[in-house]
């Protein structure tokens, strides 16, 4: 066991307190022979603290990742945890099969993918990742090793799923995949200048099309608030080559002192990211790692926030307040002169996950991403939460770092519910903080 290095570290850049670090395989071992409380780390591709125990044991997954069964006829994948997106898509693209959900990284495990029930592109058809887990093995820290699937154990299969990793230690999952002809995605650009729009084209292109998201350039003001481009896409229809895209990226070459992300530097990347778009109503084929992982290329971009790293709010609203709740949390944003870097929305649809505690609700979702800058960050998140919370929504956990437990209480109701799936030896230090009484 060695104590947790920087490596250990969510995505906004927090590290636990006191951290020790052991190989998941030799937990599962010997659990007894570990510090508790434990909690599993993957790519700590989480924004917050949900991936973090402060005077606890991290259990990496890193090296629990093999693929144990595919069978390439149906598309039922058996894997370890540990098994990032980009591996699956080696294994799988070649076969003519893929992730069923995937985030908006392909630096994500499989295990970390089933504990934050996360959601890609294609929510409102496709649903959250464990509408498509068939079953997985968790072990809890007692030794038992359950059987999970929508009819065994069905109470922890449902709060595993979306569970933060607090019920245990999932150890194998069975996934369903989709079936693709070709690695191309054929896209549609439409540029919008206002939310009305983004709300009338979303809706249209989710009957249409498998894939859509939106960029909003929140600086802009006056008569070009709420403008933004939206991307809508199917896999392509025609057979095509079946290869998996190289998930190589280059790393970041600096580690500035301060953040580079500020109102200047974000106004000329909007300015350049708008005009560097497609024109409206282009159509064209491209390859699927440019559509769903267009920061991959580049690792470790959040070091560009500098030390203080970055905070990223997301919240769900129901569609009967969205369009409303989106405008006053950019006005809002926009009166702070805050800089988010991402702005994105999207429109959830009403697939329900099975997961307890899974975030997405029926409605819209807007992620803001901000340098972290203390008291007058947290000041403008805490207002946010308001705003989502008002409007009948709720914040993400697995992208917080500072919700209160009012904020997460009034967002999941369900939590008591959940708390009696526990495991006893499991716990973080955003369950920590949302849990206190
Ligand atoms: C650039 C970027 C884009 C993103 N886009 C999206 C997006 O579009 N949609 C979305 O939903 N999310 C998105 N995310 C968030 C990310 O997908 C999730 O936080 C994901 O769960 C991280 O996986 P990880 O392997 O890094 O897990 P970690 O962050 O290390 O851990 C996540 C949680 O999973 C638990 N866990 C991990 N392994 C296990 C296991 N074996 N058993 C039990 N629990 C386990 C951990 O305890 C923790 O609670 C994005 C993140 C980044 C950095």
């Amino acid at each position: 066991m060695t104590a947790a290095p920087s490596s250990y570290r969510s995505w906004g850049g927090l590290a636990g307190r006191d951290s020790r670090v052991v190989e998941a395989r030799d937990w599962v071992a010997h659990p007894e022979r570990f510090r508790n409380p434990v909690l599993a780390h993957g790519q700590g591709r989480s924004y917050g603290d949900s991936c973090l125990i402060s005077n606890g044991t991290l259990l990496d997954t890193r090296n629990f990742g093999d693929i144990l069964a595919f069978d390439r006829e149906t598309g039922l994948v058996t894997c370890e945890p540990g098994l990032t997106i980009a591996q699956l898509l080696d294994a799988a693209v070649p076969a003519g099969w893929f992730p069923p959900v995937t985030p908006g990284t392909a630096f994500v495990t499989i295990g970390g993918a089933l504990a934050n029930d996360v959601h890609g592109k294609n929510h409102h058809g496709a649903g959250t990742f464990g509408c498509h887990v068939r079953a997985f093995e968790l072990m809890r820290s007692d030794g038992h090793r359950l059987l999970c699937a929508p009819d065994v154990n069905p109470g922890l299969f449902s709060a595993t799923i979306g569970g933060l990793g607090l019920t245990g230690l999932v150890t194998q999952i069975t996934l369903q995949l989709v079936p693709i002809r070709s690695t191309l995605m054929a896209q549609e650009t439409l540029h919008f200048d206002g939310l009305d729009r983004f709300f009338a084209l979303a809706a249209e292109s989710d009957a249409s099309h498998a894939y859509t998201v939106a960029w909003i350039d929140s600086l802009a003001g006056g008569r070009h608030f709420g403008r933004g481009v939206l991307f809508r896409a199917n896999h392509a229809s025609q057979p095509g080559p079946l290869r998996a895209e190289s998930a190589r990226s280059l790393p970041f070459p600096l580690k500035p002192p301060f953040s580079l992300i500020n109102r200047a530097t974000l106004a000329a990347f909007n300015y350049a990211y708008r005009l560097g778009q497609p024109r409206d109503g282009a159509s064209r084929q491209v390859p699927y790692g440019p559509f769903f992982y267009p920061l991959d290329g580049v690792r470790n971009w959040n070091r560009a926030y500098g030390p203080r790293g970055l905070r990223q709010f997301q919240c769900a609203v129901p569609m009967s307040a969205a369009r409303e709740a989106v405008e006053t949390m950019l006005r809002r944003t926009h009166a702070a002169r805050e800089a988010s870097f991402l702005t994105v929305l999207k429109l959830f649809g009403d697939r329900p996950s099975p997961g307890l505690m899974s975030f997405p609700i029926p409605g819209a979702t807007l992620t803001l991403d901000f340098p972290y800058r203390g008291a007058r960050t947290d000041a403008l998140l805490a207002e946010l939460d308001s705003i989502a919370l008002d409007a009948g929504g709720r914040v993400n956990p697995y992208k917080d770092a500072r919700m209160p437990a009012q904020t997460f209480r009034a967002s999941f109701p369900q939590w008591q519910n959940f708390s009696a799936h526990l495991d006893p030896a499991f716990a973080s230090d955003f369950w920590r903080r949302v849990s206190a009484p």
